[in-house]
Formats: C-alpha cells, sequence, structure tokens
C-alpha cells in the first residue's frame, strides 16, 4: 500500500499532535509547548514536550522525538501504512482502499446530493426574498441596514409561507425523497405519507463550509412564533458544534485575527461595517472544536459578548477553552449594554474599531468579573478576591502578564505584591505535584528503547554537526546559499540525514520552506522518523553570528572529514587514496563567512 504524500501531509495536518498525544497522557501547557511524563522511558518529572507550533514531540530524557505520525508507530507498535490509516479514520479523512464498496460509493452520492439540495434551496430562498412575497423580510432588512451587495455575499433569503414550497421546487429538480429528508431541510408527517418544509415566514441565512459550500440554514421568523431563530438539524453536512457562521469570509481576509461574536446580525453587521474577520456561533457555547477549526487560520481572538450577565457567563466559559488552545484572546464589551449592531450603526467604523484596539486582556476581563461578586469595602470579602485572583494568575505562563496584574490587585486591595506572589507560588506548586500524581496513575510504558541511544552517545559531535548544518539550511536561505558551494546532500553520512539534506536542499532551491513535522512524513521507520525530527526539535544554541560561523565551519569540516574518512576505508586505488587525501588537506583551508 502507498500514500501519496499529499495523503500522508494532509492526514498529519488533520490530527493535531497535541491533541492525539493528550488522548494517551496528561500534557500541562507551558509556554508555547506541552509536557507530560514520557510514555517511552521510566521517569518521575515530566520531560517529554510536545510543541504545537512545531508539531513534533521530543523528550529530553530519552530523545525519543518525531511527529504525530511516528507517535502512533511507537505507541500502537504499528507501522507507517497502519499508523497513517488510524490517523485518518480519527480526522474522518476517506482513504481510497484497493476497492470501492457500494456503501461508500452510495454515501457519496448522497452526500453530493445533499449538497446540490442546499445549493437549490438558497437560491430558491433568495430569489423568493427579491420577489414580491419577500417583501416584508426585505423591510426588515432595510431597517436594519443591511445593504443590497451584503445581501447578495452572504446570500440571504426567504422562506415562504406556505407547506411545501420547497419541497416541490425539489421534487421537480428530480430529487429523492430520502435526500430530502436527510437535508434535513424536508420533514415527513407522523404518517410517512406526507411532506412539508422546515422552515416558512423565515429570513433565511445560509450556512456555509469553510470551503464556502452551503451546508444549512438559520431562520428568523418574520411574523410572531416560536422560536425567533431556528437552525437547520445536524445533518450529514452540518454539525453546529464543528462550524462558525462567516468563517469561510474571514479566513480570506488573512488576517491572524478573528472577532468572534453570538449571532448572525451582529456578525453580518460588524462585516459589513468593513471589519471582514469576523465569525459567529450558531446558538451553541464555543467549544473545543470550534477552538480546533480556527487553530488552522488565526492565532488571536477578540470574543465580543453582550454586556449582560449571559454574555459574560458565555464569555468565561469560552475563555479558557480558548486559553488552553493557544490562542491570545482578548475580550470586548461594547458601552452601555448595546449589541454591536446597534453600536456600529450609531457610532460608526472609527468608534468600534478603536474598542477593538482597546478589547481587554482575558485576565484583566475575568478579574474585573470576578471583582463584581465581592464586596470590597470589607476586608474578609476583599481577601476572597485576592485568593480567587491568585487562582488565575498562577495560569498564567508570563512572569511579565502575572506581574502587571500582580500589582494592579495589591493597588486594588491593599495587600502587598509579595503576599499575592507567595500565594501564587503555593498554588502553581500544588497543581504542579497534582499533576505528576494524576499523570503517574495513568501513565503508559511502551518501550525504551536503549540501543539508540547509545549509538547516538558514541558519535554524538557527528550526530549533532549533521542536524545543526540541516537545521541551518532549512531555517536561513542566505547561510543556505554560502553553504551549498561547500558542501552537497552526498556529503552528509548518515543514510537519512543525506536524505534529509536532499529534501531540505530542494526546497531552499525551489524557494519552498518545509515545514518540520512534514519533513518527518518522508521517513516510515520510527528510527528514522526520531533522527529528522531532532533536526528541528533540539533548541539551538548559538550566541550571535560569530560564534554561529565558527560552528558551521567546524561542523562542515567534521561531516566533510568523516565522509572522506569513510571513503578511504573502502577506497581501492591509490589514486583514489590521493583523491582523498587531498580533499583533507583543503578541508584545513576552508573556510566560509556568513
Ligand atoms: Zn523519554
Amino acid at each position: 500500500m502507498f500514500y501519496s504524500q499529499e495523503l500522508v501531509e494532509e492526514v498529519r495536518t488533520q490530527n493535531d499532535i497535541v491533541e492525539v498525544i493528550s488522548s494517551y497522557i496528561p500534557l500541562k501547557q507551558k509556554g508555547g509547548s506541552y509536557f507530560g511524563l514520557c510514555p517511552f522511558h521510566n521517569e518521575g518529572t515530566p520531560s517529554f514536550s510536545v510543541s504545537a507550533e512545531k508539531q513534533l514531540y521530543y523528550c529530553f530524557g530519552c530523545g525519543a522525538a518525531g511527529n504525530v505520525i511516528s507517535f502512533i508507530m511507537q505507541m500502537e507498535n504499528c507501522d507507517f501504512v497502519e499508523a497513517i490509516k488510524r490517523l485518518a479514520d480519527r480526522a474522518n479523512i476517506a482513504i481510497a482502499e484497493t476497492e470501492y464498496t457500494k456503501e461508500t460509493a452510495e454515501e457519496e452520492k448522497l452526500r453530493a446530493d445533499l449538497f446540490e439540495i442546499h445549493n437549490v434551496a438558497g437560491r430558491f430562498y433568495y430569489e423568493v426574498l427579491q420577489a414580491e412575497e419577500g417583501k416584508n423580510a426585505l423591510d426588515y432588512l432595510e431597517k436594519r441596514q443591511v445593504s443590497l451587495a451584503t445581501q447578495r455575499k452572504f446570500g440571504l433569503g426567504y422562506a415562504p409561507l406556505g407547506k411545501d414550497r420547497l419541497y416541490n421546487v425539489l421534487k421537480e429538480k428530480g430529487f429523492s425523497v430520502k435526500a430530502m429528508i436527510k437535508s434535513g431541510l424536508v420533514m415527513e408527517n407522523k404518517y410517512g405519507k406526507d411532506y412539508h418544509d422546515r422552515f416558512y415566514g423565515r429570513l433565511m441565512f445560509p450556512i456555509f463550509d469553510v470551503q464556502g459550500r452551503v451546508i444549512g440554514f438559520g431562520g428568523r421568523i418574520m411574523e410572531k412564533g416560536e422560536p425567533k431563530y431556528l437552525n437547520s438539524p445536524e445533518t450529514p453536512l452540518f454539525n453546529k458544534k464543528r462550524t462558525l457562521y462567516g468563517l469561510n469570509f474571514a479566513r480570506s481576509s488573512k488576517k491572524k485575527e478573528i472577532i468572534l461574536v453570538e449571532g448572525y446580525m451582529d456578525m453580518i453587521t460588524i462585516y459589513q461595517a468593513g471589519f471582514h474577520n469576523v465569525a459567529a456561533s450558531l446558538g451553541t457555547a464555543f467549544n473545543a472544536e470550534h477552538a480546533k477549526l480556527l487553530k488552522k487560520f488565526v492565532t488571536d481572538i477578540i470574543l465580543i459578548f453582550d454586556s449582560d450577565t449571559a454574555g459574560e457567563t458565555a464569555a468565561l466559559r469560552a475563555i479558557p477553552i480558548l486559553v488552553s488552545a493557544g490562542f491570545r484572546v482578548r475580550v470586548l464589551q461594547v458601552p452601555n449594554g448595546k449589541d454591536p449592531d446597534e453600536f456600529i450603526k450609531q457610532k460608526g467604523f472609527l468608534e468600534f474599531s478603536k474598542l477593538l484596539v482597546n478589547a481587554k486582556s482575558y485576565m484583566a476581563f475575568q478579574i474585573d468579573c470576578s471583582k463584581k461578586k465581592y464586596n470590597m469595602e470589607n476586608i474578609e470579602q476583599k481577601m476572597l478576591f485576592t485568593k480567587e485572583s491568585a487562582q488565575m494568575l498562577a495560569k498564567l505562563d508570563s512572569p511579565i502578564e502575572r506581574d502587571v496584574y500582580t500589582k494592579e490587585i495589591s493597588a486594588e486591595t491593599g495587600i502587598a505584591e509579595d503576599a499575592i506572589i507567595d500565594e501564587i507560588i503555593k498554588i502553581k506548586g500544588n497543581d504542579d505535584a497534582q499533576f505528576v500524581k494524576e499523570a503517574e496513575k495513568k501513565r503508559v510504558r511502551m518501550y525504551a528503547d536503549k540501543t539508540v541511544g547509545e549509538q547516538i552517545k558514541k558519535s554524538k559531535g557527528l550526530y549533532e554537526a549533521q542536524r545543526n548544518i540541516i537545521y541551518i539550511c532549512a531555517t536561513k536561505k542566505e547561510i543556505y546559499d554560502k553553504i551549498k558551494l561547500h558542501l552537497k546532500a552526498d556529503d552528509f553520512i548518515d543514510e537519512e540525514y543525506k536524505r534529509l539534506a536532499e529534501i531540505v536542499f530542494d526546497a531552499a532551491e525551489k524557494g519552498v520552506t518545509i515545514f518540520p513535522a512534514e519533513a518527518v512524513n518522508y521517513f516510515h521507520t520510527p528510527e528514522a522518523q526520531k533522527k529528522v525530527a531532532e533536526v528541528f526539535a533540539i533548541k539551538f544554541k548559538y550566541d550571535g553570528l560569530n560564534e554561529l560561523e565558527k560552528a558551521v565551519n567546524e561542523e562542515i569540516r567534521l561531516i566533510k572529514r568523516t565522509k572522506a574518512d569513510a571513503l578511504a576505508a573502502t577506497a581501492t586505488s591509490i589514486e583514489d587514496l590521493n583523491t582523498l587525501m587531498e580533499v583533507k588537506k583543503q578541508l584545513d583551508k576552508l573556510y566560509i563567512t556568513l
């Protein structure tokens, strides 16, 4: 069985390494990395690190290293093909098996029909909105100042009154009743003889997936009736926990920051006002699935919630989910209890930009919310507030941030900074101890490969040299351009590093960067994957360009000298030997200026 490099990379990127490893061993976030007790060797303090950014793991204790695929191979004791299968399965990626079964063919046909049904429905609703029947809904949009351009952009429509208008349109197009019902847009009555539309008398918001295909609808009632908003049910296409309204538009703004709001109208107004990096949840709280989805597009989040208690509660619930997913999170509360829609209409683009710029850090927001619960005139209450704040600050990784808030709380309460810091240290200590204890309980030990460790020790210098040079070439194009004049991929001694050098050099020539975890994909045994991952996972430790230049030269000489020695050992003619001696002599003169 052979998988294309694209498929392997797709499987890898769809399986976040932190999530996958977390399902085996408990991990704890520290700065940009996660730590846990190594599953591959016996240890009491966590030295197994997982980098969300690099999508690699590395154990400082035993040297185990790799990407998500290597992890599964080692953990499940399986080969590359099996690991890909498992991970593809986990991410719902279909892998073509040798035989295309009847069921999968039927499933694919149904999915295609469902997309088409949504497409037809979207067009139908849109046309009705713009016709005589849609007048009420159109008036409503006008009142809310939703421009025609915005109506088009978002494909807004109107589901007309009458029980089976859409049903008839779909029937005429030849869709099967089964597909219509699966789409959630048509329902059958109790006796299964009669069919009617789910939506009627509603302003319709098509819900798109990230690729911009319609996968469901949200409808706002136009006459009296309940509920005010109705969404499509869960279908093979639509899962509201995994969908954010407007993300397909927001992602093309290419911003690293996204504004998250709670409703369709807020999302549309903010978008129309010129802030295109905005998305909304679909009547469900922000959850880990949303975070996972956003992770592919942004690093920063601004949460906008209504300034009432319900809004605050929702924000407080969303914050830990987003923070632990690694986002930088800020919170914006629209002043005077307004919702963003009202605010923008009254004050305009500029004032709203100011609000965005001044959005509070999530920590400041949490502290403010907690302050409201206590009477700060009362000493007892002040102490409780300080303790609660210390709990929150203990979760912060940045000492600078912690310092800022500690000062703030100290000023607020009159409690000495040192006392607050002591409290934080105490909480953190308990927290770490607790973590190790729990991790111990769950620990899974698979195997510890001693022989690999010993080999590495033997020729540590040479390994390190090969690693460092490849790393530099992969990350610093200008240095690669100088190195390539003196060093070829063929000069590398280890087969894996030779192959990796080829990949890295090739990428550099083409002007593309190679993602660390992607490079690992090219290798299919745990030993090779580990060696490759090490190149990117081990901290690079030169101070300044001078140091680096010295190291690079020494390392290149070491690699070339070892290679010449290796060739000399197998040389069969005196000429070859002489040539190799000459190469070695020239090496002493080799010096690359960076
Ligand atoms: Zn280890």
